[in-house]
């Protein structure tokens, strides 16, 4: 693809959402860190539930050590893999508390060394709560970047690579939004909306569908 059809394409995006931001609640770094940790294979919405009863008794590293592994996973036992989120949170907690004075890390090594936080997890940390120009590649950004020929790639780190190269500095910090929620309600994973989709006539798809 070449680059006029790409900056074309996120010209789009980002008029149809200027302001796009993440579908998981929080208000503070904290918060966020935890939601994206609870995140890995749930859903956003199913991940709000939990931490809409969580946060008004534990929004803090403090707070949530208090609560314990046990009171942690009663708030997130309708989350899958709730055992191991638990203990990643409260462990994660006692690092924060211990290491850097209760307050998460504007540091991508830091943040990487937290239990259960991979380079996704702090790329949408960074990105999200402290507006680095990062892209985190998930399952929908990765489709996306593919089937569209927007930035090719075999793996995520090989498409967040090329996106980081490609995306101009305009839109960089807001991009892995847009590229999310294109794939999670356009360019969906089975069937992808080709018909209604505002980037149709850019996307280098070779098997649109009419729908
Ligand atoms: S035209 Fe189809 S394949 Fe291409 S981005 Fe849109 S929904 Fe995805």
């Amino acid at each position: 693809m070449n680059q006029s059809k790409r900056v074309e394409i996120l010209s789009r995006l980002r008029a149809s959402n200027p302001h796009p931001t993440t579908e998981l609640n929080f208000s503070s770094p904290f918060e966020l860190l935890i939601a994206v940790l609870l995140s890995a294979q749930a859903t956003d919405v199913s991940v709000n539930k939990a931490t809409a009863k969580l946060y008004p008794i534990a929004n803090t590293p403090a707070a949530m050590l208090a609560l314990g592994v046990d009171g942690v996973k009663e708030h997130i036992k309708t989350i899958g893999l709730f055992n191991s989120k638990a203990e990643n949170v409260i462990k994660t907690c006692r690092i924060l508390l211990e290491q850097h004075g209760g307050e998460v890390p504007e540091d991508r090594a830091a943040l990487e060394a937290l239990p259960g936080v991979g380079r996704k997890t702090a790329n949408v940390v960074l990105n999200t709560a402290f507006g680095w120009p990062t892209i985190a590649v998930d399952t929908h950004i990765f489709r996306v970047s593919n089937r569209t020929r927007f930035a090719p790639g075999k793996n995520v780190e090989e498409v967040e690579a090329k996106l980081l190269k490609v995306v101009p500095k305009e839109f960089k910090v807001d991009c892995h939004h847009w590229l999310i929620l294109h794939g999670r309600y356009t360019c969906v994973a089975r069937k992808p909306r080709c018909g209604a989709c505002l980037i149709e006539d850019l996307c280098e798809f070779p098997d649109k569908t009419e729908i």
